[in-house]
């Protein structure tokens, strides 16, 4: 097993949607993310916090296992997003997106995560994503995520860490922002072209697309849930497990590992959109990620 190292958002989100309301609860990237992949993997985290941030939401990661050396307490408040969902639960509508202590970040890698070997950039500024790459002595295997808000505002840093990662994990409507693509199947190869070797869109309830340089196109649905409570960090689950198995797997992958990769960002996202913020998250366990493993199989199979 290898471990991972994510730089990404810590934050309170609040949030609206049609099942209720969650004000300042728990979200950001990399919360999501170190939640799923410490599922499989031991995972070290990068980011920074206000003095806001509770010592609750901090144990949390560590009853995990995650190492949060690199988290770095700043004087000020915590990132803060807000966002709602109407009618499409695929697509959250950003109200409001406040930086905070983020706007001043330069993070510094703490000695021993240098040597990490998975690194994931998660949904952060693509200046800092590229400052953490800067500080990883040799990684195997390189992922990024991004959203619409950098897409907008830092296309040409994000086109720079683009051009660095072997992977990239970003959602349908990114995919065709990014492009310029009317679809997710028109938008993959041209991703690609930026840079990275495999991409995976996220759409949602409809599941998620595989492509490779190598071998095109691998397409599964979404494991089917009756009642999406909250979808947020859904995307960033699915590049937590998604990591977090590929890193047990601890070598550069084949695309069957990331075929497998992606089932298991698949299964344990289906949690996460159970509840509000991290709540149905914090609650799986491996052995809960393996039943749904199970239905899931029965979900795909063809004979
Ligand atoms: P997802 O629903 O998986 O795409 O991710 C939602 C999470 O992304 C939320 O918990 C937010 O805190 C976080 N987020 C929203 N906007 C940004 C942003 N501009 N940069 C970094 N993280 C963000």
């Amino acid at each position: 097993m290898s471990e991972i190292l994510v730089v990404g958002s810590l934050a309170y989100d609040s949030i609206k949607t049609p099942s209720g309301s969650a004000p300042r609860a728990l979200g950001g990237s990399a919360n999501y993310f170190s939640l799923a992949a410490s599922l499989f993997s031991k995972v070290r985290v990068v980011g920074v916090v206000g003095d806001d941030y509770s010592s609750t939401d901090r144990e949390l990661l560590q009853k995990r296992g995650v190492d949060l050396s690199g988290m770095i307490v700043q004087p000020g408040k915590t990132f803060h997003w807000e966002g709602a969902y109407e009618g499409d639960m695929n697509e959250a509508i950003t109200l409001k997106t406040e930086l905070n202590v983020f706007e001043t970040f330069d993070p510094v890698l703490p000695a021993h995560y240098k040597d990490s070997k998975f690194v994931f950039l998660a949904n952060i500024s693509p200046d800092l994503q590229g400052k953490v790459l800067d500080q990883c002595e040799k990684p195997l295997l390189v992922g990024m995520d991004t959203m619409n808000f950098w897409i907008s505002s830092k296309l040409d840093d994000l086109k720079k860490t683009l051009k660095r990662v072997d992977i990239a994990l970003i959602n349908e409507g990114e995919a065709m922002m990014l492009t310029g693509a009317g679809n997710a199947i028109e938008a993959a190869p041209r991703v690609c072209e930026l840079g990275p070797k495999a991409l995976v869109i996220k759409r949602g309830e409809y599941g998620f697309v595989l492509y490779t340089k190598d071998e095109g196109f691998f397409i599964l649905p979404a494991f089917p849930i009756t009642k999406v409570i909250d979808p947020t960090g859904a995307g960033d689950t699915f590049a937590g497990a998604f990591f977090g198995y590929l890193a047990s797997l601890g070598r550069a992958p084949t695309t069957a590992d990331l075929k497998q990769a992606c089932v298991r960002g698949t299964v344990v996202a289906s949690f996460t959109i159970q509840d509000f913020s991290v709540k149905a998250l914090a609650d799986v366990t491996p052995a809960k990620v393996e039943d749904r493993y199970k239905s899931y199989r029965q979900v795909v199979h063809l004979a």
